[in-house]
């Protein structure tokens, strides 16, 4: 029932990730494989798209593109120039969480909110380990029982899911939990050197997390030792402040603004 499809597969860590390619691997057998993927690495790029300067596609194998842009511009391309009409875009697999506040800088969650934007059915997909050494053991059951599990939700919904798997040497895992976004703080450091002509520069750090305990999210899942899925919006109202907002602003709405 899942075979037969075609999948278009991005990530932001660039074509030649390790986590692409068990991602391909692991998406052939649901299906025809499509790779349209930054040329190099380019997480923390969010949802940024290229305006300013022309985007080339290289040839990367069969129906593999490397392209020198960002997820978004990958995912664009893919559906608007090369008209790959997938049944499914899958991002990732990231190396590290995409958790909480991270989906608003995470380039693999725009790589699946872009497809999800133009009617795609999209997951993203995250190990919380930065660990080469665990893919192995994702790429021999638990990604492939992940997707069993998730694709036919994400075909039915048609949205964006962000999909959290916890370190792969913890597993065996509890199960699945559908989450919404927790809270994940990372420290302010930012470091302060010197180039080789004495100039100085910056470079942002962020080791330490904190993650407040925030029932039902994304973070509490993944620390319990749960796979996480979250469905994503990609409007950013907040619906809750609608309210409040006209209220503060209730005597100054209905007046013209004069030229
Ligand atoms: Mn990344």
């Amino acid at each position: 029932m899942l075979r037969l499809m075609r999948i278009l597969l991005t990530n932001d860590d660039g074509i030649h990730a390790p986590g692409i390619a068990i991602l391909a691997r692991v998406a052939a057998q649901f299906g025809e494989v499509w790779v349209v993927a930054p040329d190099t690495e380019r997480s923390g790029s969010s949802h940024a798209i290229t305006l300013f300067r022309p985007l080339r596609l290289r040839d990367a194998g069969p129906r593999w593109y490397a392209c020198d842009g960002t997820p978004t511009d990958c995912v664009h391309l893919a559906l608007n120039q090369l008209k790959v009409e997938p049944d499914l875009v899958l991002s990732g697999v990231n190396p590290g969480p995409n958790l909480a506040h991270d989906v608003l800088y995470s380039g693999t969650v725009a790589g699946a909110l872009e497809g999800a934007h133009w009617g795609y059915p999209a997951v993203a997909l995250s190990h919380c380990s930065g660990d080469e050494a665990q893919l192995a053991k994702l790429e021999a059951r638990i990604l492939p029982d992940i997707l069993k599990r998730v694709i036919p939700t994400a075909l039915e919904s048609k949205l964006a899911l962000n999909v959290n798997i916890p370190p792969v040497d913890k597993a065996p895992f509890a199960g699945l939990r559908v989450t919404r976004l927790g809270a994940r703080y990372y420290s302010n450091e930012v470091h302060e050197r010197n180039d080789p002509r004495g100039r100085m520069y910056y470079w942002i750090g962020g080791s330490t997390v904190t993650m407040p305990d925030i029932e039902g999210s994304d973070c509490n899942a993944i620390r319990d030792g749960y796979v996480s899925l979250t469905p994503l919006s990609d409007n950013l109202t907040r619906d809750s402040a609608m309210s409040p907002v006209r209220h503060s602003l209730s005597d100054k709405m209905d007046r013209p603004f004069q030229a």
